[in-house]
């Protein structure tokens, strides 16, 4: 009958552990291993029900998407047209590539039935007779796991015609990209699917009006979807009974670089920096946090004095960031903070489409002008250059990436100026060990 997800094996406290529960089991990523765990005990259930009734439990339930930007998935969902006779589609985003996320792909590694299982859920509420999960194309042995449990789903009649008795019929096609992140934005994943170069599509119309093949489709996170069984299985009075309000449920959390102990914390949303901190052993020894990000690269970063803010959707966004993919790329005080942004920019400016000017030509543009000034060649002029440009591509691009690489360097001029200037005034970068005596 499967363990309750609410006593998962003693977790340390302020872990809830649901989907990350038993990762350390020998052979997790089978189906026996999932089913002695609960594991599709939540399908029958939500084939007995009305499609609708699933998506209103998922709405009630106030899960957000755990891809980034929060949007309600049982409100997504629920905008999938009835009746206009065109077919419907389940795309799930696998393609996690933002810089410091790392949740989706050990998810899939460790318990890949947790996902199939979501997808079969929730295309039936959709009413999807197709389903495809787009996995970031460098992720080969994920990709195998993959294969293996969507046979062995096959075989035991949980995927295909007449699934459980229950006259429903669903194809699942794990489909991998070819490495690019802008893949990973959701009309951009559609083109590639369709077997076209993948670039951005001008939203609306979102893709639960015209999506794939220009028809209705769902596209949901990984995580969002691993979500929905539980929430099936345990009720939504049990979801709602973790996080806050407004961001219910728990989430991983991926911590990552300078801590003791990285890796992924599954807690209820609203937990902060710090308790995670406690948990995972701190910044590694002898040293202090510096700054940190709370969702991957493409958001704001944050210093030593947002240690205590609630990592909840609403709580963040007041703190003048976001919560993203709960990335938590940890850094102490031996780190060059525009070292660190001059990286991610290249990676911006490596990973642009190409298809928008302020984005294409804006990112090459960061990345010069950051490189110049960690050589110690840059001038006074240069930081405010750094904002127009950003000012010139926020909300001026064609999608979410161009927006994601400017968050890096205003947010590290608002909180950093000071170690910018000194780039310039000792003539290179302070943290370099060959400048020691000129930092000192
Ligand atoms: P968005 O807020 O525009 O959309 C979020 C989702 O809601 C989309 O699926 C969209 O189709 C849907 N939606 C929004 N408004 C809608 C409407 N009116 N009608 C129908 N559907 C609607 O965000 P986005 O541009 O899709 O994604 C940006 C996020 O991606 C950022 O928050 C960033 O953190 C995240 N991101 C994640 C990764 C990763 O590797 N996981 C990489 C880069 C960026």
């Amino acid at each position: 009958t499967g363990e309750d997800a609410l006593a998962p094996g003693r977790p340390p406290a302020g872990l809830t552990p649901v989907l990350t529960r038993y990762w350390d089991e020998d052979r997790s990523w089978t189906l026996d291993s999932y089913r002695r765990h609960g594991g599709y005990e939540a399908l029958p259930l939500a084939l007995g029900t009305d499609p609708d009734a699933v998506i209103a439990a998922v709405k009630d339930a106030g899960l957000r998407g755990r891809g980034g930007a929060g949007f309600s998935t049982g409100t997504k969902w629920s905008f999938i047209p009835k009746g206009d006779g065109r077919p419907h589609y389940l795309v799930v985003n696998a393609d996690e590539s933002e810089p410091g996320t790392c949740k989706d792909i050990p998810l899939m590694f460790a318990t890949p039935h947790a996902l199939i299982e979501g997808v079969i859920i929730a295309a039936y509420a959709i009413r999807a007779r197709h389903a495809f999960v787009y996995l970031r194309g460098e992720a080969v042995p994920v990709l195998r796991r993959l294969h293996a449990a969507v046979s062995e789903a096959y075989d035991a009649g949980y995927l295909g015609r007449d699934i459980l008795g229950s006259g429903y019929d669903l194809e699942l096609v794990v489909h991998a990209g070819a490495g690019a992140y802008i893949c990973g934005e959701e009309t951009a994943l559609l083109d590639s699917l369709e077997g076209r170069r993948g670039q951005p599509r001008l939203r609306p119309p979102f893709p639960a009006v015209a999506g794939l093949y220009a028809c209705p489709t769902v596209v949901n996170n990984v995580e969002s979807i691993a979500n929905v069984p539980p929430i099936i299985r345990h009720g939504v009075e049990w979801y709602r009974s973790m996080g806050t309000d407004k961001s219910p449920g728990f989430a991983m959390f991926s911590l990552s670089g300078h801590v003791t102990t990285p890796g992924q914390y599954e807690a209820p949303l609203g937990i902060t920096l710090r308790e995670l901190l406690d948990l995972a052993g701190g910044v590694r020894a002898g040293h202090r946090l510096k700054f940190w990000t709370p969702g991957g690269s493409s958001t704001p970063i944050f210093t030593d004095e947002h240690l205590d803010i609630p990592l909840d959707y609403e709580s963040v966004a007041a703190a003048g960031s976001m919560l993203g993919t709960r990335a938590l790329q940890i850094f102490d005080e031996t780190t060059c903070v525009v070292r660190t942004v001059l990286r991610w920019t290249e990676f911006y400016a490596h990973e642009s489409c190409g298809k928008c000017t302020p984005c294409r030509e804006g990112t090459w543009w960061l990345v010069q002008i950051l490189e110049r000034l960690e050589h110690g060649r840059g001038t006074e002029a240069d930081l405010e250059k750094l904002l127009d440009i950003s000012d010139n591509i926020l909300g001026r691009a064609f999608c979410a990436l161009g927006d994601g690489a400017t968050s890096p360097i205003t947010s590290s001029l608002k909180y950093f100026r000071d170690e910018y200037l000194a780039h310039f005034e000792h003539g290179g970068c302070p943290f370099d060990p060959h400048r020691a005596t000129l930092a000192a």
